[in-house]
């Protein structure tokens, strides 16, 4: 982990938030590389499930909505989790997690008397993550959302808070009737919003795994109630092929079923990658019966049943959902693209080997020497020529070899060097493969349609 987090800082994938001013904890930002990869891991999901699936649509709702929907969702009165403060150095920790490292099982779902049973059964094995001491107060459940005062004027706006979206999938229940009234859709249909979300995590610890602010992809498909245990089966089964797709290794992957379900809940399971402290929570999948829409319809008194149009049947849509964070989407693929490999000549390289699609630099051109204005102007052509196809970088600092190894370092899958050969004889150019390190003449007429193929 730590050469992760240091790999990410060094080569600008990600920054602690305000640095500067010595970080705020579990709020990240993504640097120049960074953005890249999360761009296309946003991307890639969307063309996951918007693009290739003709009955998914897209919503981008906003990140603040009506207070009445945390109600209506549960999150204001129950959207919370176990907190102990330990009595020596007031580190505050979440109880379930420090359960659960000492092997007792435990979950956000339980009451705080079920907690402080559990908590006082197992005292003398429990210690502070900061200072070993065993001292602590009792559990008490502490509210995940984020408030605001937007729009409230009055100076006491805790009174009647605005909230910072706790997921991005209130905002789809909310856009059921509108989506449903403004498009082709009909049930089963599905709504896919990638977005911000905010939580008042208890613990800032494992680095963009869980952070305060962070990012959500999440689909609901709205289904007939009989045939929504069929679409939870299915999905699992796509959303698992989906991981391996984006270049996971099945090994690293695993099925987690929840023990605890919520009341209205028919089914969760979690997919866990294998991060590099140990397998969590990747993407939760959950088949949530007919409980949003029949909350939001009884808070709103709006009707949000359904009624199809060949039977005339009419109902309120069972919901699957599949949820997953950008972010830890984005750890889960550097830690599996990270690789350090020793070559040849016993030199070493660290090279991250990312699926192509997912590269944050698709090409890297290089003129040989970088004081030759001849090489610089040809590998300045060749970039222009190519900038608005691919994502590409022009670099003339330093060797080749440093050139190769900072471009290993940020997984780019071609670097493309302009030596004098290309000017005087062929017109070609030398390009190296990320993976294999060989290299190959391309002839610069080709380059484009070399690189299309091979990138694919
Ligand atoms: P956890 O049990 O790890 O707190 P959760 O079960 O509360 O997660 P969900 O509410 O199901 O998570 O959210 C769906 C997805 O959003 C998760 O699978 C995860 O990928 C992502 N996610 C949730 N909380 C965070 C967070 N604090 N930071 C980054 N990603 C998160």
């Amino acid at each position: 982990m730590e050469k992760i987090i240091s790999l990410c800082k060094r080569r600008g994938f990600v920054f602690p938030s305000s640095e500067i001013y010595g970080g705020f904890a579990a709020v990240y930002d993504y640097g120049s590389y960074g953005v890249e990869l999360v761009n296309n891991i946003k991307a890639a999901w969307w063309k996951a499930m918007v693009q290739e699936n003709e009955n998914i649509v897209g919503l981008d709702s906003s990140i603040f909505m009506h207070p009445k929907v945390w109600e209506a969702s549960g999150h204001v009165s129950g959207f919370s989790d176990p907190l102990i403060e330990c009595k020596k150095c007031h580190a505050r920790l979440r109880v379930d997690h420090v359960l659960e490292e000492v092997g007792v099982f435990a979950d956000e779902k339980m009451s705080e008397e079920e907690i402080n049973k559990l908590l006082q059964e197992n005292k003398d094995k429990i210690e502070c993550v900061k200072c070993k001491s065993k001292d602590f107060t009792e559990a008490k459940k502490f509210n995940l959302l984020v408030q605001s005062n937007l729009g409230n004027f009055t100076g006491d706006w805790t009174k009647e808070p605005t909230y910072l979206r706790g997921e991005t999938c209130q905002g789809i229940y909310v856009n059921f009737k509108n989506v449903l009234d403004s498009s082709r859709v009909k049930v089963p249909f599905g709504i896919a919003q990638i977005g911000k979300a905010f939580r008042n995590e208890i613990t800032a610890r494992q680095f963009i795994f869980r952070k305060r602010e962070f990012e959500q992809m999440e689909m609901q498909i709205f289904v007939k109630p009989g045939e929504a245990m069929e679409t939870y089966e299915e999905w699992r089964k796509i959303r698992w092929q989906y991981y391996l797709d984006l270049g996971i290794k099945e090994e690293n992957l695993k099925w987690h079923q929840h023990e605890n379900l919520v009341f209205y809940a028919k089914a969760a399971w979690d997919i866990e990658y294998n991060f590099p402290f140990g397998f969590k929570e990747l993407e939760g999948l959950h088949y949530r019966t007919d409980h949003d829409l029949t909350q939001h319809g009884k808070f709103s008194g709006k009707d949000l049943s359904y009624q199809d149009p060949k039977t005339n049947e009419k109902y309120i849509p069972h919901v699957v959902e599949a949820s997953v964070g950008a972010d830890r989407t984005f750890l889960a693929v550097l830690t599996e693209a990270y690789t350090e490999e020793k070559l040849e000549d016993g030199s070493e390289r660290v090279v991250l080997k990312f699926p192509k699609k997912l590269a944050p630099i698709k090409a890297a051109i290089f003129p040989l020497l970088k004081n030759k204005p001849e090489l610089v102007e040809k590998a300045k052509e060749v970039y222009n020529s190519l900038k608005s196809d691919f994502m590409c970088e022009f670099d003339d600092n330093g060797n080749i070899g440093k050139r190769y190894r900072r471009q290993d370092e940020i997984g780019t899958p071609y670097c493309v060097t302009v030596d004098f050969e290309t000017i005087e004889d062929d017109n070609a150019v030398t390009v190296r493969d990320r993976d294999t390190m060989e290299q190959k003449r391309v002839k610069i007429d080709e380059l484009k349609d070399y690189l299309t193929l091979n990138l694919k």
